[in-house]
This record gives structure tokens, C-alpha cells and sequence, in this order.
């Protein structure tokens, strides 16, 4: 059974028709992205997942458990962690208290204290500046904080929405490489990115999106040998 399942899910804001039948799964321990144009809907799809955005119709199934009606929060505490677009760190807070926000669900201070401090191992540059707002990191260490705050919910599983947007290129490595360290730990990963060949040449398998629908899907070296992937997605 994979540990997330989405069969036929409809998405709307209103008229706008933002996902349409999208069937997608993602195995325990896998890597998986999302790429496609800006409005294709996939943010849309993190949303649903978290249970941010309400599905239409369709099933959406965590761990085998129909998560479709679930609670945001409820959803964090089954083990599924969004780290949204924009990175969304509260600037005038300060990192630690930022980190601990990302444990609001859970009650063990002792596994809290343990994975803050994990937390500062995986992230040095946090736990220098620990006491610091937020909003003094740059994007880099903003996201990295992004990050790292979605892990102290303990998640099973972590869905990213375009965790490389305005950073730059040396930046953007240190967090594939940040990405690369979570999956060989065994961390599952659902990403949204514009950076489709990078996001792809870190992934296990990949899904195209286009206006809603899902237009391919593959093993990610697939998708990069694609020429109609190539052509339409990885500006070649
Ligand atoms: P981007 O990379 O630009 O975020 P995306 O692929 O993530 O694009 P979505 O953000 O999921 O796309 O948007 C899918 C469609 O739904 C777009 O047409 C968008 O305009 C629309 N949409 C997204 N959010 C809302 C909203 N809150 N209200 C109305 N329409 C929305």
C-alpha cells in the first residue's frame, strides 16, 4: 500500500476547476515531484493534501486512511507535514520559538528537546543564531528554518511546495542536498518546484501537471529523457 493516494481528486475555487482527476501515489520512502507552469494546480494539490483546500470529489488516502473530511491539524499529527510556498516564517519571532511552533501538536517534551537539537545538528547556521528573529536569516536560511520546522512535527512524510524559489543557485544546492539527507534517512517527499531538472535529478519519479490533469508520469530519468517533457517543462 503506498502511504499517500489520491484517486480522481477534483479541486475548485468556486468556477475555477483548479484539479481535475488527478490519480497519484507516492511509496514510503520515495521521492516524487510535481512539476509543471505556473496555475497547472500544484499547490492546489499540497493544499489538499494537508487538508488546507476541501476535495470536491475523489479519495485521498494517507497510510491507508481516508483523509479526505481530516483536520489540518489532525492531518500533522498522522504524521504529514506541509512546508508552503513562501516559506511563511514568522519574521519578529524568534528561530527557536519558529521551531517550536512547527511542534504545536505534540505534548512530549522530551522528544521535542531531541529533535530540536537534531534539528541544530542538521542545520548549524539555526542554532548559531537561535535566539535571533526570523526575519534577520536570508531566503536560504529562511527555507532551511521552513524545513526544519516542518520535521519537529515528527512527520512520516513531507510535502514541499517550490522550496528553491528566489535562492540563489549555490543555495539552491544546499537544500537538495538537505533533501538528498532526508530521503537516504528514509523520509518520503511530496515537492512542488518551478526548477523541474533539478527537482527531477533528485527524484525517484515525477508527475507532469498541465491545467489540472495530470499530462505524464514517469520515473524522473524518464521525464528527463523525455523530449515532450523537455520541451514543454525543462526549457530545452
Ligand atoms: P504556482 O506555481 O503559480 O503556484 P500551481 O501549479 O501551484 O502554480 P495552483 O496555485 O495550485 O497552481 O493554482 C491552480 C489554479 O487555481 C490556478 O488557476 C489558480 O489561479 C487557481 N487558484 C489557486 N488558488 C486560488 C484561490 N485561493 N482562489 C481562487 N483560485 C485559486
Amino acid at each position: 500500500m503506498p502511504l499517500l493516494e489520491l484517486d480522481q481528486v477534483c479541486v475548485n475555487y468556486g468556477a475555477v476547476k483548479a484539479v481535475r482527476d488527478v490519480s497519484l501515489y507516492v511509496e514510503h520512502g520515495e521521492v516524487v515531484t510535481l512539476i509543471g507552469a505556473n496555475g497547472a494546480g500544484k499547490s492546489t494539490i499540497l493544499r489538499a493534501v494537508s487538508g488546507l483546500a476541501r476535495i470536491a470529489s475523489g479519495a485521498l488516502r494517507f497510510s491507508g486512511t481516508d483523509i479526505a473530511k481530516t483536520r489540518p491539524d489532525a492531518i500533522v499529527r498522522a504524521g504529514l507535514a506541509h512546508c508552503p510556498e513562501g516559506r511563511q516564517v514568522l519574521a519578529r519571532q524568534s528561530i527557536e520559538d519558529n521551531l517550536l511552533l512547527g511542534a504545536y501538536i505534540r505534548k512530549d517534551k522530551d522528544g521535542i528537546a531531541r529533535d530540536l537539537e537534531k534539528s541544530y545538528t542538521m542545520f548549524p547556521r539555526l542554532r548559531e543564531r537561535r535566539r535571533q528573529p526570523a526575519g534577520t536569516l536570508s531566503g536560504g536560511e529562511q527555507q532551511m528554518l521552513a524545513i526544519a520546522r516542518a520535521l519537529m512535527s515528527s512527520p512520516r512524510m513531507l510535502l514541499l511546495d517550490e522550496p528553491s524559489l528566489g535562492l540563489a543557485p549555490l543555495v539552491v544546492e544546499e537544500i537538495f542536498a538537505i533533501l538528498d539527507s532526508l530521503s537516504a534517512q528514509g523520509m518520503t517527499i511530496l515537492l512542488v518546484e518551478q526548477n523541474a531538472r533539478l527537482a527531477l535529478a533528485h527524484s525517484h519519479r515525477g508527475y507532469v501537471l498541465e491545467s489540472g490533469q495530470i499530462a505524464a508520469t514517469g520515473e524522473a530519468r524518464a521525464l528527463l529523457d523525455d523530449d515532450r517533457v523537455l520541451a514543454a517543462y525543462l526549457g530545452a
